[in-house]
């Protein structure tokens, strides 16, 4: 067994019997699920968006060098520099060498879990930058020393009482202080940093090819602060972000927004396609995009699974999930989580190390149901665990005990040869390999078959 995986055991097993945490993320949970039950009755035909939204993203992936070339001649045509970053070391060299150059000290970030792959924020720190993020989730979680627990919501984990016991503990703030007044606290301490930052830091939610533009979509002004207070604006963003026209966003934004929060469109949406021109007078003088693979080709190699870079990260999937719901984000391991993060993480931190993740599934089907591109989410998850099987990642004792299954399962009188005693025993076996905590109900002396054939 893979060390990953038997802390993911050990993690998983913890916090699924861990109270707070349980009575935090079911509170956050209710509001998400009642905000998106709303969002959804406004589409009047929700499947038929979401069939024109995986039209879209399909036909995007199936023609991702053509539309990412388009996207770098018109992007650049506009003024802006684009660097082809193969993985993490390219793209955080590509970073320092601009901060370096342009003797950059501070950078205001916006929310990214690109640059949360390649885990930016510590690079930056290595060579003497400070890096803030300025969403507030972002923020807090960077306060509290920590790592986003959910790719759209990075504080779901906290309370507000946590997260006012923080506050007056890194800024002493008043002691029970109300979230309107910490977000008040923040926005006020923010606002310096960004019209003193060098450089402004952002992702992207999708790269627009026909007009070469990187969108923006956010609730809080802070992406669109952090491009245009700093001189420098450096996007980082995953290949498989290209869509391929602007009048994509008429149906891609809003279909973001309702399953990410439940809203009709997210509050501020920002089409930018390049620095500013010798005529404005607001916005970054350099704007660079950088253009990450980081396995996202290997990926795309694949027949079976490259249909999941069609993702367009916003979360659904893992609110819908009862396993994430139980487990909770940071048990993963991983930037990606959830049932998206067990079909792409095994791509993209190594197949033999994280390819468990595929099993933590009761394969409900759920997050396929629910997901605005039809990703096919649980089916991908049983062909990472076909591959895994046929790679030999499963281990002697469960190939065997998967053989021995197999053969007492595929014939009625086969499982009648054991009574209820000795079948209980072999079940007690499979509930302690599952952790202390499994029950498995007690099976009855004779099996139903031979209970009706002694009957009749
Ligand atoms: S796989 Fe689908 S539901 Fe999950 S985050 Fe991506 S787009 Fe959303």
């Amino acid at each position: 067994m893979s060390e990953q995986k038997k802390i993911f055991l050990r993690k998983s097993e913890e916090i699924a019997f861990d109270l707070k945490h349980r009575a935090t993320i079911k509170f956050n949970m209710s509001k998400y699920d009642a905000a998106v039950d709303k969002g959804m009755k406004r589409y009047s035909n929700l499947d038929l968006a979401k069939t024109r939204a995986s039209y879209v993203k399909t036909l995007a992936i199936n023609n991702l060098h053509n539309y990412l070339l388009q996207f770098e001649k018109n992007i650049t045509a506009n003024g802006a520099s684009v660097i082809w970053a193969e993985d993490t070391n390219q793209a955080i060299e590509a970073v320092k060498q601009i901060m370096i150059e342009n003797n950059s000290k501070t950078v205001v970030k916006s929310k990214s879990m690109t640059t949360e792959e390649i885990e930016l924020n510590h690079h930056l720190e290595e060579i003497g930058v400070e890096s803030l993020e300025t969403d507030l989730g972002e923020y807090i979680v960077q306060l509290a020393g920590e790592k986003p627990y959910h790719i759209v919501t990075p504080c779901m984990h906290k309370s507000r009482q946590d997260i006012a016991k923080l506050f007056t503990e890194k800024f002493n703030t008043p002691e029970g202080s109300e979230p309107e007044y910490l977000t008040g606290w923040v926005r006020q301490k923010l606002r310096k940093k960004f019209t003193t930052a060098d450089v402004g830091i952002t992702g992207a939610n999708f790269l627009v090819a026909d007009v070469g533009g990187i969108c923006l979509t956010e609730n809080e002004g802070n992406a669109l602060m952090s491009v245009s207070f700093p001189k420098i604006h450096i996007v980082i963003a995953g290949i498989e972000k290209v869509i391929p026209r602007m009048e994509d966003l008429g149906l891609m934004w809003p279909i973001l927004a309702a399953h990410g929060t439940g809203q009709q469109i997210s509050v501020y949406n920002s089409l930018i396609t390049g620095p500013k021109k010798s005529s404005e007078t607001d916005g970054p003088e350099k704007m660079i995009v950088i253009l990450l693979d980081n396995k996202r080709s290997e990926l795309y190699q694949n027949d079976d699974q490259y249909g999941a870079l069609k993702c367009i990260r916003c979360g659904a999937c893992l609110n819908a999930c009862p396993i994430y719901r139980n487990i909770g984000g940071y048990t993963y391991d991983a930037t990606y989580s959830g049932p998206i993060g067990s079909v792409i993480t095994p791509y993209y931190k190594g197949f033999k190390e994280y390819n468990h993740l595929s099993s933590a599934c009761s394969v409900c089907g759920k997050c396929t149901e629910v997901c605005p591109v039809k990703i096919p989410l649980h089916h991908m998850l049983l062909i990472n665990r076909r591959d895994a099987v046929r790679a030999g990642e499963g281990g002697f004792a469960w190939n065997q005990g998967m053989k021995a299954f197999e053969y007492a399962f595929s014939k009625r009188s086969r499982l009648d040869l054991l009574g209820g005693k000795t079948k209980n025993r072999f079940a007690l076996l499979g509930a302690n390999a599952m952790g202390e905590k499994k029950q498995i109900p007690q099976m009855a002396d004779q099996s139903f078959s031979k209970q009706w054939t002694t009957k009749k």
